[in-house]
Formats: C-alpha cells, structure tokens, sequence
C-alpha cells in the first residue's frame, strides 16, 4: 500500500510538468538536420514562374545546370528544409494540429515579409547599391521557401485528399486549394465546416483538433510509405493518395511562384523565370 502510494505521487510529479496531450506520446523526436541536399540529389520539379507556355522540359538539363548555382533557388530550397527544423513542432508551419486559421495567416505573414524585402531591394537598386537589393531579393526567396512548405503541407497534413477523391472521375478534377487568396482562405472555411481536419501531433502547438482525430502519424501522405500515403484509389488510375497529395502541392507551388512572380517582377527578373524545389518536404520524424 505504501508502495502504491510513493507510485502514485511519483506519478503525479512526472506528468506535472507536461500536458495531458504529451503524457501518453512517444518520445520527442531530435530537432532533425538542416542540411540541404544537393539539387542533383533530390527529386524535384522545375517550372516557369508566370510564363505563357510551362516549363520546356527539352531544357531540362541546360536549365537544370543553372540553377544548381542559383542563389535564389538555394535559398527557396534551404528554406523547405528549415521549417522542418526551425520549425518543427510549431503546427502553423505544417497545417499540424488543426491549426488552420494559423498556418494560413503564417502563409500570409512570409508574404508580407517578401513584400517588405522587395520595396527595401527595389530601393537600394534605385540608389545603385546592387549587392543591397540581390541580398533583399535572397531574403525574399528563403520566406517564399517558407510558405511553399506551409502550403505543399496543406495537402500531406489534412484529409483534404481523403475528402475529395470520391466526387473526381480523375485526379487533376481535385481543386486546388491556395490558403493565400481569398478564395482558398473561405474554400477551408467552407471544408472545415465539412470535416476537414489535419493530423494530430502531440509534441506540435497549438492544438486544435478535437478529441479522437487521427494522428499525423495516421494521417500523412508526406511519402508514398506512409499509413494513409500508401492506400490506392481504385477509380483514380489506382494512384496512392500520396501521388495525388504531391501531384496538388505541385500544382500549388507552381500557382504560388506564378502569383508572386507577378506580384513582384522584381524576383523574376533578378532570379530569372525558372524555379526548382521539392515537393512535400520532411524530416522531422513524426
Ligand atoms: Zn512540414
């Protein structure tokens, strides 16, 4: 009885300290690395940001070799990889923990810090201070890398996937949803009051998710191996939903790159119009 008592108390000290979410979660996962792949090295896609015809893929790999010493692409790229460790348990970052009207406001806020970095580098250009407005102009791409992680995750993280496949008579009928217009933000609206939901991480905050959604764990299609990644849809050519999840977060990049392109010509003009970065991007161990 004594025994039981000393268990007990032991009990109520340890969890005192953490949540009632992270009692029963597994072990936190180490802060993964920040190392960025080689561009050779990872599968990733190319497109022309705001061009008339898309990316020519006869010029792959003249393209290709150009933006492996591209600095702004670097940056773009370096960024995907950071929220995965800078980042890693914060939900706005990854549409994490039903954290919807967060992460979409996030997506908003890198905007803003783009258009920030752009009036600065559009000003010192004017002052003939060259190498100012190129480092404004890094900047921008590594916050624009920023929210094209948050805006791929929208399709990995949430079952926006699961909800959609079964009025598509393909894949490419799924709409794209992008959290930084108007229309996307009441589109989410709209789907959360229709039971969209994102996955449930427990070491993640803030949490939003009512009791009983799935895991992140149970819920992700960041890979093609993954519990809800790995399941085929029969009547969309037996693709994984993981393919689908990719084949929107492609199709949103590209929407986000032609939109902030046009926004600011600026990036496009000292970048030039070609970007390559990777789809679904993740490291962090959940
Ligand atoms: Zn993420």
């Amino acid at each position: 009885m004594r025994k039981l008592r000393y268990g007990a108390a032991c009990l109520a000290l340890s969890v005192s300290s953490l949540t009632s979410a992270q009692q029963a979660g597994p072990p936190k996962p180490p802060r993964p690395p920040e190392t960025v792949p080689s561009l050779r090295e990872v599968k990733s896609v190319i497109v022309c940001g705001d061009c008339d015809k898309p990316f020519d893929t006869s010029t792959h790999k003249q393209v290709m070799d150009g933006l492996l010493s591209n600095k702004y692409i670097g940056e773009l790229r370096k960024a995907l990889y950071w929220q995965d460790s800078a980042h890693q348990f914060e939900s706005k970052a990854h549409y994490d923990n039903c954290d919807f009207d967060g992460a979409t406001s996030y997506v908003d806020s890198l905007l803003a810090e783009i258009d920030g970095h752009v009036i600065a580098a559009k000003a010192a250009k004017e002052k003939g201070d060259g190498a100012a407005a190129e480092a404004r102009v890094v900047k921008a791409f590594f916050a624009l890398g920023q929210a094209l992680h948050g805006v791929q995750d929208f399709y990995a993280h949430t079952n926006y996937v699961e909800m959609s496949v079964g009025a598509a008579k393909k894949s490419t009928d799924i709409e794209v949803v992008m959290p930084w217009k108007r229309s996307g933000k009441d589109r989410i609206k709209e789907l959360v009051g229709n039971g969209l939901v994102s996955g449930f991480v427990v070491w993640g905050l803030p949490q939003h998710c009512a009791k009983g959604v799935a895991s992140h764990e149970d819920m992700a299609k960041d890979k093609e191996t993954t519990t809800s990644g790995k399941v085929r849809v029969a009547h969309l050519q037996n693709r994984s939903r993981y393919q689908i999840a990719a084949q929107l977060a492609r199709e949103a990049s590209q929407e986000l790159v032609d939109d902030a392109f046009r926004r600011w010509p600026l990036l496009k003009e000292i970048n030039g119009q070609h970007v390559a970065f990777e789809v679904l991007v993740d490291r962090r161990g959940l």
